[in-house]
């Protein structure tokens, strides 16, 4: 097995055959050794150093209709939002004065007759605060509005591929949605010089390790400058409310992976691993993830934007948590980074 870990290290990919191994191997000691070599690989490229963005939940109203997501658009148990601009703001306000130096909006998928207005916020964040780094994490969109919104001043965008399987990108879509119109995007992302972040869910239903394998090779092949990959979680009112939840462990065997693969990579330690465990997050980081994302929203919002149940909003995984967040990392000899923590090749596409 360590020879597999070892190979992965320094070949940075490996034969289906071998992720397949490295996913599946059981030896604790092993499954040390995967760990540990990850985080050395982290650690090389950042330090001890954990960047943080802060995530601005922007609306939850949407137009799609993933089987998987609470606030897919025929859930009718949810109250819509949207924030206003002033809210977002006053976010980002807040946020800058806690340290904040990346504003991640993210939100459900809006019609192109608010891309202008999208823009608009985009551009006004940027002026006010033009040290900051500006993430996008709208969905689906033409081109066009793309380009938009990176003129307004964004520069990355996450988008999650889900899954690179056909078959199951179908059955967690609805009809119309598909993972090439998605790949098309994270495409075009790429071409029109976004820091592009992408990913997947870990456990969701009808997903089998064949196609977990499949998804790392097209990370390894596309080479997105983030990767975003945290388990499933049921949410009550979808049609996977009865599906069991992803598993923190299998998400964390898949970031050392992918860490030896893409050493640079940027790979957050989602909220899905908080909200499911609560050494969740330390294990992610413990994995090599190198990037936290506590919530900036306004509070009142948090429950609304209910993805999943029993989602994390509070304490470490809260801007205002910080603090219990830099403590719970020094319990692991680890701190916050300060910094914007951009991808060191942000200017070379890939
Ligand atoms: N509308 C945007 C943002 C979606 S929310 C978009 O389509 O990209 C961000 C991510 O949350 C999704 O990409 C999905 O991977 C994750 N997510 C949604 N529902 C989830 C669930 N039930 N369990 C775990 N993750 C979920």
């Amino acid at each position: 097995m360590k020879c597999i870990v070892d190979k992965l290290r320094i070949q940075q990919r490996l034969a289906p055959e071998e992720y397949r191994t490295l996913l599946t191997m059981r030896d604790p000691q092993d499954v040390d050794y995967l760990m540990t070599q990850a985080r050395e690989v982290a650690q090389q490229q950042f330090g001890r150093g954990i960047y943080l963005r802060g995530l601005i939940e922007l609306t939850n109203v949407c137009r799609n209709d993933c089987l998987y997501c609470g606030i897919r658009r025929s859930n009718g148990h949810v109250l819509r939002y949207t924030l206003t601009r002033e809210q977002v703001l006053a976010c980002c306000e807040q946020g800058y004065e806690i340290g904040f130096r990346t504003f991640v909006l993210q939100g459900g998928e809006w019609g192109e007759e608010r891309s202008t207005w999208i823009a608009d916020l985009v551009s006004d964040i940027r002026t006010r605060w033009p040290d900051c780094a500006i993430t996008l994490s709208l969905g689906e969109h033409p081109r066009e509005t793309y380009s938009l919104w990176k003129e307004a001043g964004a520069d990355r965008y996450l988008l999650r591929h889900e899954t690179h399987n056909e078959r199951l990108y179908s059955l967690l879509h609805p009809e119309g949605l598909t993972i090439r119109h998605r790949l098309q995007c994270l495409d075009w992302l790429k071409k029109l010089g976004y820091q592009v972040g992408t990913g997947i869910m870990v456990g969701s239903p009808f997903q089998s390790l064949k196609s977990i394998v499949e998804d790392i090779q097209y990370l390894v092949d596309f080479r997105p400058h983030m990767i975003g990959i945290g388990p499933f979680i049921p949410q009550h009112d979808t049609p996977f409310a009865r599906f069991p939840a992803g598993s923190v462990a299998m998400t964390a065997r898949l970031y050392a992976v992918l860490r030896l693969a893409m050493p640079s990579a940027l790979i957050p330690s989602t909220t899905a691993m908080a909200s499911l465990s609560p050494d969740g997050r330390l294990r992610g980081i413990l994995a090599g993830a190198n990037v936290v994302m506590p919530n900036l929203s306004p509070e009142d919002n948090r429950k609304q934007y209910a993805l999943y149940d029993n989602k994390a909003a509070l304490g470490a995984e809260s801007a205002q948590g910080v603090k219990g967040l830099a403590d719970e990392l020094a319990t692991i000899g680890y701190h916050i980074d300060w910094s914007r923590g951009d991808h060191p090749n942000k200017k070379q596409a890939e």
